[in-house]
């Protein structure tokens, strides 16, 4: 079959997409490691950024495609003034089943309550250590402090719950993290993920040795708090596992070492109107110029089927040749 101007979005390999993450902004306020250089990068103009009204719009017109799940991202959302307003227009929009927010917490603890107000449902932090000296390694800023309390704030609102806790893994890191982290997830009602790194860093310093890998987090955790799965649901990017002795799950997030692509049902919108269909892909479709030239919506319905119609069959990472996409994590909307 070909492409279909009517029905849902499907790409050329017979997966539906399901799930949009839009980033809201490009800037940040930490520079984690992995992620940023230190002298942070060059920032978009105000003007570059789609307003609010057009993601309104986009949104608006995904969703007519058969989007259920929406995530704002970034850079750090919660730098882009007003999120909330942006998340009060989201959500009201019928048929949008799920709107999530990914976040390093730092403002939270100011922004938890407006945020429910306006109808976000789910919370994702990313939170790499629970020991200062070494959160101010990886971040490059001394926040740990306001980070727990931007997760303490978020126990208020039970309609997050239950919060994932998002932590990159890195070899010579993160091992000395493992067991805090472990501890967390069953002392808290959070579901703490660990997430293989990625080469989508401003330094280029990825290699295969750097990723500390999902099955090795899970030995250590098991040998001492055992551990049994609970699989993986269709199109989700983690492998839950739940303690065997009582409260409390940890997720892997795998894409390097057990890539999730056959079922990926997910495609991007970065903070200045791109549409990329997959996190390392080495071509988008720029959407904000047609929209700002006057397109109509069967017309950016076009532009975006041929788009997905066109997703990668898969990553490459890992494989002779990969090619690491100009953008980091951090200008795509991770
Ligand atoms: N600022 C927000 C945050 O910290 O969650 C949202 C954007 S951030 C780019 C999204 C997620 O991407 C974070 O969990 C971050 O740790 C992760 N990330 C950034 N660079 C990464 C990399 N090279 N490999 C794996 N994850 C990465």
């Amino acid at each position: 079959m070909g492409l279909d101007s009517s029905g849902p979005l499907e790409d050329g390999h017979g997966r539906l997409i399901g799930d949009l993450r839009v980033s809201v902004t490009d800037r940040c306020n930490f520079r984690c490691q992995y992620c940023m250089p230190a002298e942070g990068l060059p920032w978009l103009d105000r003007s570059e950024l789609l307003s609010f009204e057009e993601i309104e719009r986009l949104v608006r017109l995904f969703v007519a495609l058969g989007i259920g799940d929406v995530r704002l991202t970034g850079g750090e959302p919660l730098a882009r003034r007003e999120l909330p307003k942006l998340v009060g227009m989201l959500s009201a929009i019928g048929g949008l089943e799920d709107l999530s927010l990914t976040t390093n917490g730092y403002m939270l603890e100011r922004y938890a309550g407006a945020l429910a107000a306006a109808g976000l449902r789910r919370i994702n932090v990313s939170l790499d250590s629970l020991s200062r000296d070494r959160f101010f390694q990886i971040t490059r800023r001394d926040a740990l402090p306001q980070v727990i309390a931007g997760l303490a704030a978020l126990e208020r609102y039970p309609q997050f719950s239950p919060v994932k806790v998002n932590c990159v893994a890195m070899r010579g890191f993160t091992e000395a993290e493992v067991l805090p982290f472990a501890a967390l997830a069953r002392r808290k009602p959070y579901q703490v993920r660990f997430i293989e790194f990625m080469p989508l860093d401003a330094d280029h310093a990825w290699d295969q040795d750097k990723v500390l890998t999902g099955a090795e987090i899970r030995t250590m955790i098991d040998a001492v708090y055992p551990l049994e799965p609970l699989g993986r649901q269709s199109h989700a990017t983690a492998r839950v596992y739940r303690f065997r002795d009582g409260a409390g799950e940890i997720g892997f997030v795998n894409p390097v070492s057990e890539p999730f692509c056959a079922d990926c049902n997910r495609i991007r919108l970065t903070a200045e109107g791109k549409l990329r269909t997959c996190l390392f892909s080495l071509h988008e479709t720029d959407l904000r110029d047609p929209l700002r030239a006057g397109a109509d919506d069967a017309e950016l319905e076009s532009l975006i089927r041929e788009a997905v119609w066109r997703k990668e069959l898969k990553h490459h990472v890992s494989e002779p040749g990969f090619r690491q996409p100009a953008r980091t994590m951090s200008q795509i909307g991770g």
